[in-house]
């Protein structure tokens, strides 16, 4: 059974008054390719739903779990004083908003009426400077040393500045410093005995946000516009669609 429908909710109107809900995940969407997020957001057209993450999801869990413990009693990680981190677990009774999903921190950007969310891992206190560092978990599993290199993973870097944005339009101290804490799963055991073991990094990144308001303004433009944008020319899906309307026409 075919189960994709178009969207009839959550389109973007631009004769409305009411706040539209821009996440994180879809300004990522916008700046990889302008083109899917209008699809999405002015005609319904979204992308076909893919499986959860689920490993990816348990280890978040449990990690929030962990630092949730320390938070309680303003305690450090041992990760953190490995890597010589002067900070705790952020305890603020708005948490657990931030971190979930459906709702995320969130702020009107009043010039646009955009109503800016994402929803963060964690957030860690510096004791010295009273700044915030976004923290975001990643778990992978790959030979070798994880790091922030490779094109993909700019895209994490964008996540952790949009998070950084909305802290400081919140009214936040937000330290240009985030964190990911990296859990690389060792696939070199000699038996796997139902349980997989993590090698855990803590790596600082000096994120900048200053690119994240004129984004949104674009964002505006584009969502503004009656014309389509063009499709992303790197993208394999839209040569593939294209590649198979032309053999189906000539059929
Ligand atoms: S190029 Fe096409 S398939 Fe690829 S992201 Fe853009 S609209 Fe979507």
């Amino acid at each position: 059974m075919n189960k994709y429908a178009k969207r009839e909710n959550n389109l973007y109107d631009p004769h409305s008054k009411e706040p539209f809900n821009i996440s994180r995940s879809a300004i990522e969407m916008f700046v990889e390719c302008p083109r899917c997020f209008y699809l999405d957001k002015r005609l319904g057209l979204g992308r076909p739903s893919l499986p959860g993450w689920t490993l990816n999801s348990a280890v978040d869990k449990l990690l929030k779990s962990e630092f949730d413990i320390l938070r309680k009693n303003g305690e450090r990680h041992a990760l953190m004083k490995e890597y010589k981190i002067d900070a705790v677990p952020y305890n603020h009774p708005d948490l657990p908003v931030w971190q979930n999903n459906r709702s995320g921190a969130s702020v009107i950007h009043a010039p646009t009426n955009f109503k800016i969310t994402g929803a963060i891992d964690d957030i860690w206190l510096n004791n010295q400077t009273k700044e915030l560092h976004i923290v975001d978990y990643k778990s992978t599993s790959i030979e070798g040393e994880v790091s922030l290199d490779g094109e993909y993973k700019e895209s994490y870097k964008r996540q952790v500045e949009i998070y950084q944005w909305i802290f400081r339009q919140m009214g936040f101290p937000v330290s240009q410093t985030a964190y990911f804490v990296y859990v690389n799963a060792l696939k070199n055991l000699p038996k796997f005995d139902g349980k997989l073991e993590f090698k855990s990094t803590i790596l600082p990144y000096q994120g900048d946000d200053s690119w994240v308001e004129p984004t949104i303004f674009k964002i505006k433009e584009c969502l503004d516009s009656e014309v389509i944008p063009a499709p992303n020319e790197n993208c394999e899906y839209c040569a593939y669609r294209r590649f198979i309307a032309q053999e189906l026409e000539e059929k």
